[in-house]
């Protein structure tokens, strides 16, 4: 579940999701347990901070990013730029530790002040409002929900 889910939001590529998997398929289910109870904590915390500067999560959110922050090498790849990396060390905590990593690098750049909630009820996604223009997470998903909403809505009466 860990796996997959953090291979869906691409902070693994689809080796490391492998790898992942194995480790968790061999890990007491304590261990994931725990990862994955920590993920719930960071997602929990990060959701207000994205949305608001003023709140206390912030903190919560920057302890699992300084935690990340200590493990990370900078490495050398072949053919493109050296890149800040997780070593496989990490094992379990390699998701938690990227998002917490990106949640970092997000946090800390302009794009931080345009993050916006879809407004949409069941949804909770965010997203990154570039042009200032967007109001759905996706038009393909709750845009055209909402679309189809207010026209049943209106051919109602
Ligand atoms: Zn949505």
């Amino acid at each position: 579940v860990l796996a997959v889910w953090a291979g869906h939001v691409e902070l693994l590529d689809g080796d490391e999701v492998d790898r992942l998997r194995r480790l968790a398929a061999d890990a007491p289910a304590e261990a994931t347990e725990s990862v994955l109870e920590e993920v719930r904590q960071l997602r929990h915390a990060l959701y207000p901070t994205l949305l608001d500067r003023a709140v206390r999560e912030f903190t919560t959110v920057a302890q699992y990013a300084e935690r990340a922050v200590r493990w990370l090498r900078l490495t050398q790849l072949p053919d493109a730029p050296a890149r800040w990396r997780l070593p496989d060390e990490v094992g379990l905590e390699r998701p938690l530790l990227a998002a917490a990593c990106s949640a970092a690098e997000l946090l800390s750049s302009p794009d931080r002040d345009l993050v916006r909630a879809c407004p949409a009820d069941d949804c909770g996604w965010l997203f990154l409002d570039r042009r200032g223009r967007r109001r759905w997470c996706s038009m393909e998903t709750c845009g055209n929900r909402s679309k189809a909403r207010a026209f049943t809505e209106r051919h109602r009466n």
